[in-house]
């Protein structure tokens, strides 16, 4: 089973990742955790990468193509993955379908956690404040240009996914366990 975790920052995609990665037995594959641990060990990559992040931009489709195409290649992603924080932009999205083809394998479904702009803003704000680990992009300055660049090129991704009949909706306002049973609920039948 290969899911995408699809939703506006702030929608709880890393949240109900955890709680599926333990529920299926799959792996996630978190680009923005991937860079930030290149930040952290300082690598190249993280250098070149930690400004764009600090400022809520995206990183540039390259570099990210070239995180997911090794991660997607090693051995534990054969029993199933969940994408989380990636695509972001359209042409991502149609690289991973390269990727996936060359490997003679497919996305089965792209779930999309569809949350209210106002109700973000008010988890993020949140989540900065209670964090001791705070991270850098959570300030609503920030944030706003998060939600503008998943608006102008986020968006678009979902509308891929739609024509391809793999997009399906849960909402994202309600509990985290309410979204975690209706997720499950929809993957049943994959
Ligand atoms: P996230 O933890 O998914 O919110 O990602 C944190 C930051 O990492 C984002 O605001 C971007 O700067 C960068 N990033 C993560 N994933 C991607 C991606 N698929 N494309 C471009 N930038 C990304």
């Amino acid at each position: 089973m290969n899911i995408i975790l699809f939703g506006p920052p702030g929608a709880g995609k890393g949240t109900q990742a955890k709680f599926l990665i333990e529920k299926f037995k799959i792996i996630q594959i978190s680009t923005g955790d991937i860079l930030r641990e290149e930040v952290k060990l300082k690598t190249d990559l993280g250098i070149s990468a930690k400004n764009i992040m600090d400022n809520g931009d995206l990183v540039p489709d390259e570099i990210i193509m070239s995180i997911v195409e090794k991660r997607l290649a090693e051995p534990d992603c054969k029993k199933g993955f969940i994408l989380d924080g990636f695509p972001r932009t359209l042409n991502q999205a149609l690289e991973l379908e390269k990727i996936l083809k060359v490997q003679n394998s497919e996305i089965n479904k792209i779930i999309f956690i569809d949350v209210d702009e106002d109700i973000l803003i008010e988890r993020i704000t949140t989540r900065a404040l209670e964090t001791s680990n705070i991270r850098e992009d959570d300030n609503s300055t920030i944030l706003k240009n998060r939600i503008k660049i998943y608006k102008k090129d986020t968006k678009p991704v979902l509308d891929f996914y739609k024509n391809m009949k793999k997009l399906v909706t849960v909402n994202g306002m309600m509990s985290i366990e309410d979204v975690s049973k209706a997720i499950v609920k929809l993957l049943w039948f994959i």
